[in-house]
């Protein structure tokens, strides 16, 4: 039996989740044995419980293989305390499952290619993927505050990896680029921070181990103009914590919406969360505006990493391409002019197809 824990969360979290967990009802029919259990995250949790991570949403995601989750926050939420804030309960459910590897891939799906920021021909068929670190580096390293100091207001933080943590994340990345074109490219500031030249040397020792992947470093600051200039040249990308969070949302311009990108976090033990990379979107939340295929691909991505069936991630992707493929367009990748679908309507469109897809 497969145990989800299925957490929605705020604004459009609770419409796209609904969608995604339609796609995983065709799968139940066929008689997949799957459990899923809903539970409280975010704003929801703390208009509930007053913690953005109650108790009982943190023992459901313990005791299950995966966590497919929605979005949190809301302008509703920002002025509380800042243990309070729905992000505090993401970041405390990701420490507390050691959630330390962040797969985001960045794909152009052929049929969008020109939703893009950039020039079709410089997007289209891009394939990367971005592997971030993600529970350490000046997020989590301590000490951190704002303190007063000679009658003014200091603000601080950590920068901080120990090479445990890097040698951890630098596994995952190679083999991720083993199991793609074999290039990995490692992105850091080593020229000026102390904690990525320990980044570069222990990444460099890692690949004693994977001789089969090419490894190349970059600066963070020049990563950042090549995603824009020449995306293509790259596989995978491996970044910590905070350069990858900035570097991932640039990727996903590339991809001409935010609203088709999902992602993985996972830890030693192949448990996982499996999120959209967008947020809530209180902007159209309730609108049966958003794009539920984020959700749907997080789902995807959840059979192939968490539970080892690439066969029903591969349908569930498939699914989504024939939709894609069919005209289908949530506002947010419809080129002016074109027809635009509902959440609900691009939902039934992908189970339709997945159907259809039975093997
Ligand atoms: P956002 O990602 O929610 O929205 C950015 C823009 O993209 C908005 O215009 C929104 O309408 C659009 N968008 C996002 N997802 C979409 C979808 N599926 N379909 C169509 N359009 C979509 O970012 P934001 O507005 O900066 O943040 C809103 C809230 O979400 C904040 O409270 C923020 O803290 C929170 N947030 C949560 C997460 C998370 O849950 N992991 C991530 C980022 C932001």
């Amino acid at each position: 039996m497969i145990r989800i824990a299925v957490l929605p969360g705020d604004g459009i979290g609770p419409e796209i989740v609904a969608e995604a967990l339609k796609v995983l009802e065709v799968l139940r029919a066929e008689g997949l044995a799957v459990e899923t259990t809903t539970g409280l995250v975010g704003g929801a949790a703390v208009d509930a419980h007053g913690d953005p991570l109650p108790d009982t949403t943190l023992a459901l995601c313990q005791s299950s293989q995966a966590i497919l989750f929605g979005a949190i926050g809301g302008p509703r939420y920002d002025t509380l305390p800042r243990e309070q804030r729905p992000e505090r309960g993401l970041l405390r459910l990701r420490k507390a499952l050691d959630l330390f590897a962040n797969l985001r891939p960045a794909q152009v799906f052929p049929q969008l290619a020109a939703a893009s920021a950039l020039k079709p021909e410089v997007v289209a068929g891009l394939d990367i993927l971005i592997v971030r670190e993600l529970t350490g580096d000046i997020y989590f390293g301590e000490p951190r505050g704002i303190r007063i100091e000679q009658g003014q207001r200091v603000g601080f933080n950590t920068m901080i990896y120990s090479e445990a943590e890097i040698r951890r994340v630098a596994h995952v990345g190679f083999q991720a680029a083993r199991r793609r074109q074999g290039r990995l490219c490692s992105v850091d500031k080593m020229n000026v921070l102390e904690s990525t030249q320990l980044w570069r040397d222990v990444v460099t020792e890692v690949h004693a181990e994977y001789p089969d992947v090419a490894l190349s470093h970059m600066l963070v600051d020049n990563a950042a103009m090549q995603l824009v200039r020449n995306p293509r040249q790259f596989d995978v990308l491996l970044t910590g914590n905070i350069f990858g969070d900035i570097l991932s949302d640039e990727a996903s311009m590339l991809t001409g919406s935010i609203g088709m990108l999902p992602s993985a976090s996972l830890n030693a033990a192949g448990q996982g969360l499996y999120e959209p990379i967008h947020g809530s979107a209180p902007d159209i939340a309730g609108r049966g505006l958003a794009n539920p295929l984020a959700q749907i691909l997080s789902l995807a991505m959840l059979f192939r990493h968490s539970v080892d069936r690439p066969d029903l991630a591969a349908r569930i992707e498939r699914a989504v391409e024939q939709t894609l493929a069919a005209g289908l367009r949530t506002a947010d990748i419809a080129l002016p002019g074109e027809a635009v679908v509902s959440t609900v309507q691009m939902g039934d469109a992908v189970v339709h197809a997945l159907a259809q897809g039975h093997p």
